[in-house]
């Protein structure tokens, strides 16, 4: 069998060692070289062009809706977390009488582990699923439903795991708590998610301004929607503005700079594309935030 290997960049430095073993089982292993963002971001190009009978993706669990045409064996990565650790939340979490609890997909496996810990100290725990992630409980960094399905009867949102990525989709208007159960460092991430809404706000304050928009779509499999690309064309030209479909697979800061006229991109890709709005030295907002824009102009 003709395999791709495709790992995300956390992961790549396992990769050797997974191919070793498909070539010693009799199948011909490729690796994909390309930069791998979540299960959204299959790479069925690269797939195709070295005509691979199938894509192993390592690291994240099933996420796109329609079945694509090359099969996908989905590979998660478990890593197991101290549960011993947990009991230094106790002390950080006093007053709380009820959580929404979420963590990603590394540790979701040992999700009822932690929501009991939490339940028999006290604590009521709320858990929710999300509408891209596979697993109750799993937050995803364009995908907070888990935690806001159920945040509205919560004091406050807890996730358990590492890196401000996922924790700071939560947009819920409670408290969003990270415990880091490796290194027990307990942090209030509110202040940084208002933080990124205010600068989303900013965004669109500059884009009232620009007269000529870049669209963007991705042809990563899961993040490419060239409707709403379409859509939000028409709307600004309806509103007497100049709006150019800009496709591309990396959504590249220099590579789209070079077009320099444009003043203002509308991002129908990764949400989290908007945040960097400093590498891209222009305002970027997301569909979802156009309509918003549009009301406005
Ligand atoms: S769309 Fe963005 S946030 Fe969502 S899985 Fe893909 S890379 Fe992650």
């Amino acid at each position: 069998m003709r395999i791709l290997l495709q790992f995300p960049e956390g992961l790549k430095q396992h990769a050797l060692e997974h191919a070793d073993r498909l070539q010693k089982e009799g199948h011909e292993a490729f690796i994909s070289g390309s930069p791998c963002y979540g299960a959204c971001d299959l790479a069925l190009d690269e797939a195709r062009a070295i005509r691979a009978d199938k894509i192993i993706h390592y690291g994240h669990a099933e996420y796109l809706k329609e079945k694509p045409e090359i099969p996908v064996e989905y590979v998660e990565w478990k890593v197991d977390i101290p549960q011993d650790n947990l009991s230094e939340l106790l002390p950080r979490l006093k007053g709380i009488k009820k959580l929404a609890l979420v963590t990603t997909v590394q540790h979701v496996h040992q999700f009822p582990e932690m929501k009991k810990f939490l339940e028999k100290n006290g604590i009521s725990v709320l858990t929710g699923k999300g509408c891209f992630a596979k697993y109750e409980g799993q937050v995803l960094g364009c995908d907070a439903t888990a935690a806001t399905s159920v945040a509205k009867d919560a004091d406050c949102v807890l996730f358990i795991g590492t890196g401000r990525f996922h924790p700071t989709s939560i947009l819920i208007g409670k408290p969003v708590y990270s415990f880091n159960p490796f290194s027990k460092s307990f942090t209030d991430l509110t202040p940084e998610i208002l933080k990124l809404e205010k600068r989303k706000r900013g965004a669109i304050a500059k884009a009232l301004e620009c007269d000529v928009f870049g669209i963007l779509i991705s042809t990563k499999p899961g993040q490419s929607c060239p409707q709403v690309a379409e859509w939000a064309k028409k709307e600004l030209e309806a509103k007497g503005k100049k709006a150019y479909l800009l496709v591309s697979n990396e959504l590249n800061p220099s590579a789209l700079g070079n077009f320099r006229k444009i003043e203002c991109y509308i991002n129908t890709a990764c949400p989290r594309i908007s945040e960097d709005t400093e590498l891209f030295g222009r305002p970027v907002l997301n569909a979802v935030d156009l309509k918003e824009l549009l009301g406005l102009l």
